[in-house]
């Protein structure tokens, strides 16, 4: 017998399933008024938009009847049509070059549905209104989708997508390690896979990176048609050995709890407990896994170092107090769901800055690391 729907073993909250959506809304504390340095990631894809504009669209006689365009942990804010737009605007000027007719455009956006979609649908009317009045150039239709759920798994129909970009979202898993989460292994002193975690904690949080990559690829497969493109940018560390680096970048809030607990400000043991579903993958691993996959060739590969360090002209980059609301706006859903009541989130607040302030001051502030992958759809013969 079917069990009824009563039976089913459903998470007291959907969203304890999914990995991390950012603050919404359009306040001080929101993702939409704090993601400039994720902004600067994005405008490293922007050229590879173009690319894989270009290519798709070869000659009036290659360019489809209709265009598939994604992004994929697309949050919500100013950064969450940026690249779509860049897309779009490629595709017309790329259609106008080669004398073809411009193809119905179809934008998915996509991200967790505790994101802040009634934002983003705010959005899209002036977006619309921008490109219809785009009359210089062939305007073609432009049909806006929303797409809530995880890209851990199948999205958008077979064969539908030409170009998908996901910028800064892939270094989050679909899950905090079971081990992990059910409290096989504690990860006493570290939020995620740090300098200091057990080699067991490392190899969890390996292994979960490579599921999870491995299900986004193998699902993106049978979205994107032959020869489509996939353009993904997400934190990295350097070294091979995840021991002797860990993941850089969450070392920022992983000093600033534990600096709050060793104050009293938070409850240590309800801090050994918590682990956030991020990694910063090396570029071995994230080229093994797409290798394995097999339904990829990377085309390109880049790393960097982002611009905002002591000394650079980012200047603005290197405020203390931007530094902790950009950290808020990422971090504190996931610290509202884990400790409730249990944060303040002013001594948070105060903490990171202080914290970012020591680091700017000694000149020892580094800015993420970041991967820039453009991946092309295989050919099947
Ligand atoms: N692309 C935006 C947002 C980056 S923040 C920018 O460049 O500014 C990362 C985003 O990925 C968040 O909005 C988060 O909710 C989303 N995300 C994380 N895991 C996801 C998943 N499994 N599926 C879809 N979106 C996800």
């Amino acid at each position: 017998m079917a069990p009824s729907p009563l039976q089913l073993q459903v998470p007291a909250s959907a969203s304890a399933l999914h990995g991390a959506h950012m603050n919404g809304g359009e306040g001080d504390a929101s993702y939409a008024k704090n993601s400039t340095p994720q902004r600067r990631v994005q405008q490293r894809l922007a050229p590879l938009v173009e690319a894989a504009v270009a290519d798709v669209c070869r000659d009036a006689a290659s360019v489809p009847r209709s265009i598939g365009i994604a992004d994929l942990g697309c949050s919500s804010g100013p950064n969450t049509l940026f690249l779509v737009s860049a897309a779009v605007d490629a595709v017309r000027r790329r259609c106008a070059a080669a004398g073809a007719t411009c193809p119905e455009l179809h934008v998915f956006l996509n991200d967790l549905p505790d994101n802040d979609f009634n934002a983003v649908f705010r959005q899209l009317p002036e977006f619309l209104r921008r490109e219809q009045s785009r009359r210089e150039l062939d305007a073609g239709n432009v049909l806006v989708f929303g797409a809530p759920g995880s890209f851990f798994g199948r999205l958008f129909p077979a064969g539908s997508l030409h170009l998908v970009c996901s910028s800064f979202s892939l270094h989050w898993f679909s899950l905090v390690p079971r081990e992990l989460a059910h409290g096989e292994l504690v990860n006493r002193g570290n939020i995620c896979a740090g300098r200091t975690s057990s080699p067991a904690v490392i190899d969890a949080y390996t292994r979960q990176f490579s599921r999870d990559l491995t299900l986004f690829l193998e699902s993106r497969a049978v979205e994107v048609v032959a020869g489509g493109w996939v353009l993904v940018s997400l934190k990295r560390r350097s070294a091979r050995d995840p021991c002797s680096e860990g993941c850089a970048m969450y070392d920022h809030p992983n000093s600033i709890l534990n600096d709050m607990a060793s104050r009293g400000l938070l409850e240590a043991a309800k801090l050994d407990s918590y682990n956030i579903p991020a990694y910063e993958p090396c570029a071995e691993e994230v080229r093994g896994i797409v290798d394995a996959e097999g339904s990829f060739k990377i085309v390109g590969m880049e790393s960097y170092e982002t611009a905002a360090s002591v000394g650079t002209a980012a200047v603005t980059a290197c405020d203390p107090a931007g530094f902790a609301r950009t950290m808020r706006a990422v971090h504190e859903p996931m610290l509202a769901r884990h400790f409730g009541a249990g944060i303040n989130m002013d001594e948070f607040m105060s903490t990171a800055e202080g914290h970012f302030g020591r680091l700017i001051n000694e000149g020892t502030y580094r800015g993420a690391l970041v991967h820039v992958l453009s991946l092309r759809r295989k050919c099947k013969f």
